[in-house]
């Protein structure tokens, strides 16, 4: 009698101990695969953000850097010419008359000029620390890290050159020579100084290189020297 209950009492404490180790192995699984899955999702997630990070600061038409992309690296080289007391330049670049162009062929085909001088504009930088961005509409803008006037000028003419060419090469879908004007400033800046400056600079060049007749450069140093706009061109 005694054998036969200790054998039940026994089988019965097996199955006890078997059942919770099923049901501890069950929920370390669980808690496992829940890991494993937190894991992929976050992997996912991450991955999706750095997707979404790269798209906001780029142009899908051009493939250039927007905007925001350009006001970020602007003032990060900024603060780097201050530092190192070395000059920077800033060269803006603005389509000739593509309201018109836009108005006669349509927006596709001003689609394909602004991908061209896009182009045209990275061919003629190539250069790793400098940027060429396309800031919206026809309007685009090259920053020129450890660059004097003089170099930021001849690209400047490189670029007018190349988009000259571009008809050369019967790319142009309507036939006709687009031009670009372009606006110049440098700046070795000192530490009160501010980005915004040499914007500004450009732009009032840019403003000169149009109101001059277009197709050609304007450079402009610094604040002061804004009453005696010299044309490059
Ligand atoms: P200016 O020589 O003084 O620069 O004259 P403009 O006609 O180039 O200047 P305006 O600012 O009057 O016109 C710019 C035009 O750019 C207006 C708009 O139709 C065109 N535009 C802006 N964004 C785009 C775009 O993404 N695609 C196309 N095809 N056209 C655009
Ligand atoms: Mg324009």
């Amino acid at each position: 009698g005694v054998f036969v209950y200790n054998m039940i009492n026994a089988s019965i404490m097996t199955l006890f101990a078997w059942t919770t180790s099923q049901i501890i192995y069950a929920s370390e699984k669980r808690d496992y695969l829940n890991q494993q899955l937190i894991k992929q999702q976050t992997a996912q997630l991450e991955e999706s953000n750095e997707k979404l990070e790269r798209l906001s600061y780029m142009d899908p038409l051009t493939n250039l850097p927007n905007r925001r992309y350009f006001d970020e690296y602007l003032d990060r080289e900024w603060s780097k010419a201050q530092e190192d007391g070395r000059p920077i330049s800033l060269i803006l670049v603005d389509i000739d008359c593509f309201k018109e162009l836009n108005d006669s062929f349509g927006h596709q085909v001003g689609d394909i000029y602004l991908k061209q001088i896009g182009s045209v504009l990275c061919t003629a930088v190539n250069n790793p620390s400098s940027l060429v961005a396309r800031l919206g509409g026809d309007e685009f803008a090259i920053v020129l890290p450890d660059t004097c006037r003089e170099d930021a000028g001849r690209l400047a003419q490189q670029i007018l050159d190349g988009v000259r060419a571009l008809d050369k090469y019967d790319s142009q879908p309507t036939g006709r020579t687009v031009t670009v004007s372009l606006g110049i400033s440098s700046l070795s800046p000192s530490e009160d100084d501010f980005a915004v400056e040499l914007f500004s600079n450009a732009d009032h060049a840019l403003y000169s290189a149009k109101k001059n007749g277009r197709n050609q450069c304007v450079c402009k140093e610094s604040i002061e020297m804004y009453s005696s706009v010299d044309a490059l061109v």
